[in-house]
């Protein structure tokens, strides 16, 4: 009689997709002394893959990257220390560090920055293995982001509401130092727009980074737009807050959407072993995106990394890593957080696209009225803040 022998993988867990989400996962189980493969594969970036962007990051997520050494420091991490947001008929609503006795309501910290820090410390981890295409080993987490091709490979259902609204994103200069305040400005006067100024090249800086919700024509024309016309329209619609603008990066726009995987957890179908139960979660974009205009997505896919390391780390010790009791334990920590947190982005987008006039008193009525609720407030910067807890 013949019989058949596999060699035990190699791996422990294999990461599909090194962006914040997959590398953050990866330092974190290599902590555990767990064999980490991670799918980085380098045709997936964009040619100029350098990113205008600036994340503004929650207390829980600076804890996690200040753990893995990864954090920003000096110029690439801004605290923010107000929040000044407007609605589109004197609707006003602010939050002040101070007031919610914290050291600063969130930070924005430099993508670029982020990523390299990132990148340099999974270089120094040697139970890490870049590798270019995808490995056995008995749990695969998917990080790929909201296109992730392995999470269509699976069939998996990715149930997507497209909003009429596209991001454009890019950093500008002003005459007037941002003193650490992020401003925000919902309004109706070309369509539904949502305008973010937020701070950033640190604490005594000019720069901002800009986040301009628009209708996709209009994202189209301010993208093509020549660099001083661009800059005028942001000074109108920011009403000259910053003083005199000028762009000081390239303009990048992203479809927005919100959507969420219906399946998170599973059994993985191996090609290099028919016989073994191998098993699969999905994690960051890949399992849900929303609207940045409350700036979740990473806070949240940070979370999702966070609870499928802290669920390895505290499993029984007889649980292989390929039980998917294991996995479904992760995904029923996460669901209700990531439903919350896009029921309240999906919900202020649509509140705020509403054209009709009797919605917009009301809904500038509510922030105003909002603004005075002070412990109310308190409990929900609370939230936004802390929020994923370990
Ligand atoms: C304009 C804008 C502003 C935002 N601002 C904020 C903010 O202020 N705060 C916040 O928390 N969030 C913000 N977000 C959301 C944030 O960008 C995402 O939530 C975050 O990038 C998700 O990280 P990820 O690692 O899950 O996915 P991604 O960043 O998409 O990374 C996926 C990685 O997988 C790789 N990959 C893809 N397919 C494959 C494959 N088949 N094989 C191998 N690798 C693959 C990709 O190249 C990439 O490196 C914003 C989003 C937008 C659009």
């Amino acid at each position: 009689m013949r019989t058949m022998t596999t060699s035990p993988p190699r791996f422990d867990v294999c990461i599909r997709g090194a962006g914040i989400v997959g590398r953050s996962l990866a330092l974190m189980l290599a902590s555990q002394r767990l064999r980490v493969a991670l799918v980085h594969n380098p045709s997936n970036l964009p040619a100029d893959h350098s990113d205008v962007r600036a994340y503004s990051l929650n207390l829980a997520a600076k804890q996690l990257l200040t753990d893995l050494h990864c954090w920003p420091e000096g110029a690439a991490c801004t605290p923010i220390l107000k929040m000044h947001i407007e609605g589109d008929q004197n609707g006003k609503l602010e939050f002040d560090a101070m007031e919610q006795g914290v050291e600063a309501l969130n930070w924005m910290v430099d993508v670029p920055t982020l990523e390299n820090n990132l990148s340099t410390a999974v270089g120094f981890q040697t139970l890490i293995e870049n590798t270019p295409e995808a490995v056995e080993a008995p749990l695969t987490v998917i990080c790929e982001g909201r296109a992730s091709q392995t999470r269509a490979e699976l069939g998996i259902q990715f149930d997507v509401k497209h909003y009429a609204q596209h991001a454009l994103a890019c950093r500008i200069h002003s005459t007037l130092a941002h003193g650490q305040v992020a401003r925000q400005w919902f309004q109706n006067t070309h369509g539904p727009e949502i305008l973010a100024f937020l701070p950033i090249g640190g604490e005594a800086s000019h720069e901002w980074a800009i986040v301009w919700s628009l209708t996709p024509t209009r994202a189209e024309e301010l993208l093509n737009a020549d660099e001083a016309d661009f800059c005028q329209q942001l000074f109108k619609a920011s009403e000259g807050i910053a003083g005199h603008l000028d762009l000081i990066s390239e303009r990048a726009v992203w479809p927005l959407q919100l959507a969420r995987a219906k399946q998170w957890t599973g059994k993985m179908p191996s090609p290099f072993t028919s016989n073994q139960v191998r098993a699969f979660a999905l994690a960051g974009d890949a399992a849900h995106a929303m609207h940045p205009l409350a700036g979740q997505g990473l806070n949240i896919g940070l979370g999702d990394a966070l609870e499928l390391a802290r669920v390895i780390e505290t499993k029984e010790f007889w649980r292989p890593l390929s039980d998917p009791k294991l996995m479904r334990r992760y995904a029923r920590a996460r669901q209700a957080e990531v439903l919350a947190m896009s029921c309240v982005t999906d919900g202020l987008q649509v509140l705020f696209a509403q054209p009709s006039l009797p919605l917009q008193k009301i809904r500038n009525w509510g922030m105003s009225r909002f603004n005075q609720l002070v412990p109310v407030k308190k409990w929900m910067a609370n939230q936004a803040m802390h929020a994923p807890s370990k």
